[in-house]
């Protein structure tokens, strides 16, 4: 028994949503709820010595639930950034622009002008008492490296409850300080923004501190062209795994959107993946430690075989054996590697050549299907089918064979077959390896339903069955796709691909029905 929030009586009966505060009444509640709805969510921020702050369910969280619906204590440019707008940080030209007539800096029209966004830096540019000029448009440019520290270093005088909350962020300054990336931070923002903006404000300290925090906590948000960083404070104290049980997206506010893609049990922590659950181990890990200061130890990264799957691995040096390589000590992926199979050793430079090589091909290539063909045929020789580099050109493949209704309806049955096969097999393996990549998975899905289609019209035009089971399967797909891509705007790609896969689906339901 707990105390109602209201009366204090004890009471079983808990909020269902939160499952964290109890009510004696219903009346008692519905009076509650205004003072309780901006704390309402299925978890709790939990701490232990090793992690920190992190968040745990407080209930079994069902598929697809949103988890969290969180707008950014601030945002700004990336700190390597051609000139953008500084309202909605959308990328200007030259001649398509105007300068705040107040501090000089470019923005793409009045209406931008006049966004909270804006207000930290015209300010301090005003007291600078010298207009910003802003004339070289393509490429980098340096003046833009610090505007989101000034952002966060201003953003008490934009919003005190914000700042609050930035303040209790981790800047990990004191693992940061000496590093080449701190020492370039120092030169390029710490000891910049005094002198130009001619202000003794903010102390190296603080500056450099909020340099950190900014790194170790931002975003990277697509909601603007080119996408801008953005800091969130809850979605902050989820941790990282390379195994994730919810993933991200973004509306078109550029607000944060945390949702399960799968089941989660009460009491499980909940994470997210600070890095890319696409790449392999090696590459997610030099990232995690690099951007974000840590070593992975997530059941992805304990498992050398990435669940079986094999995708950081490649093929046997020797031909006469079937076996695969793979780094000798578990947590060590840049010692010697070892076949698992004959015992024998390989230096890291010989699979750095390989892995290096795979990688700027594709980079190199031009993505047509006959390049990527070849280019499957030819690093069979040393690279396991599941291999992350392999998976790459699969992707771009199974989008290139037929890239719309038209295609697909005259694309050889070979191709068709080929399409189908590939399809499977990466939404097999992603949803094993990485669950949270929804807009790829969505992506595929959606690929696939309309393969199974077109599969499904051809084996009809030659006989006179009606193959329910083969529409049933694409309605399969198609609804899987809905449920992968339902928080994707329609400013993105996949958006545009949810609204078609919600045509199809409702099609295909009718079509089921009446055959
Ligand atoms: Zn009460
Ligand atoms: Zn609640
Ligand atoms: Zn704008
Ligand atoms: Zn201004
Ligand atoms: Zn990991
Ligand atoms: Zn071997």
């Amino acid at each position: 028994m707990n105390p109602c929030a209201v009366c204090e009586t004890p009471t079983k009966n808990n909020c269902s949503n939160c499952n964290q505060v109890s009510y004696c009444s219903v009346q008692h509640q519905k009076q509650h709820w205004k003072a309780h709805k901006p704390n309402c969510h299925p978890f709790k921020i939990a701490h232990n010595e090793l992690l920190g702050r992190h968040l745990v369910a407080t209930r079994n969280i069902k598929p697809y639930e949103i988890i969290l619906k969180e707008a950014p204590l601030v945002r700004g440019p990336a700190q390597i950034s051609a000139p953008v707008c500084m309202g909605c940080l959308n990328s200007i030209e030259a001649n398509d622009h105007i300068d705040c007539d107040k501090c000089g800096w470019p923005l793409c029209g009045p209406e931008c002008q006049a966004l909270d966004e804006h207000k930290a830096e015209c300010q301090l540019t005003q007291d600078r008492g010298q207009k910003v000029n802003v004339h070289e448009f393509n490429g980098p440019h340096p003046l833009y490296t610090c505007v989101s520290t000034v952002r966060c270093l201003l953003i008490n005088e934009t919003s005190p409850e914000n700042a609050e909350k930035f303040k209790q962020l981790e800047s990990l300054e004191h693992t940061r300080r000496g590093s080449n990336q701190w020492k370039a931070d120092l030169a390029s923002i710490g000891q910049f923004i005094p002198k130009f903006f001619r202000t003794e404000k903010f102390s190296e300290e603080e500056i450099m501190r909020t340099v950190g925090a900014l790194q170790i906590n931002g975003h990277e948000v697509p909601t603007s062209d080119p996408p801008h960083v953005a800091v969130f404070y809850t979605a902050s104290f989820t941790e990282n795994s390379c195994l994730p049980n919810l993933a991200k997206s973004f509306n078109k506010n550029g607000d944060c959107v945390l949702w399960a893609p799968q089941a989660i049990k009460k009491n499980a922590h909940l994470s997210i993946c600070y890095s890319d659950a696409v790449w392999g181990t090696a590459d997610r890990q030099r990232h995690l430690m690099q951007t974000k200061l840590f070593k992975c130890i997530c059941d992805r990264c304990k498992d050398i075989t990435e669940l079986g799957t094999n995708y950081s691995a490649i093929k046997c040096e020797d031909r006469n054996c079937s076996g695969i390589l793979l780094p000798s000590k578990a947590d060590d992926w840049n010692a010697s590697w070892r076949c698992l199979e004959c015992q024998k050793q390989v230096q890291k430079k010989y699979v750095d050549g390989i892995l290096e090589r795979a990688g700027q091909d594709i980079q190199n290539m031009e993505k047509n299907e006959e390049n990527i063909l070849k280019y499957l045929k030819h690093y069979e020789k040393w690279l396991p089918s599941y291999h992350y580099h392999m998976n790459e050109v699969k992707i771009l493949l199974v989008q290139l064979l037929a890239k719309n209704q038209a295609e697909l309806m005259v694309i050889s049955d070979e191709k068709l077959t080929l399409k189908l096969q590939y399809a499977r097999d990466l939404i097999l393996l992603y949803e094993k390896i990485a669950p949270c990549e929804v807009r790829m998975l969505g992506t595929l899905c959606f690929e696939l339903h309309s393969a199974i289609a077109e599969q499904t019209r051809r084996i009809s035009l030659q006989t006179s069955l009606s193959p329910k089971e083969m529409l049933e399967e694409s309605l399969l797909y198609v609804e899987k796709c809905v449920n992968y891509l339902q928080y994707e705007s329609d400013i993105f790609i996949e958006g545009h691909i949810l609204k078609q896969a919600k045509i199809n689906r409702d099609a295909l339901r009718m079509v089921i029905r009446i055959s």
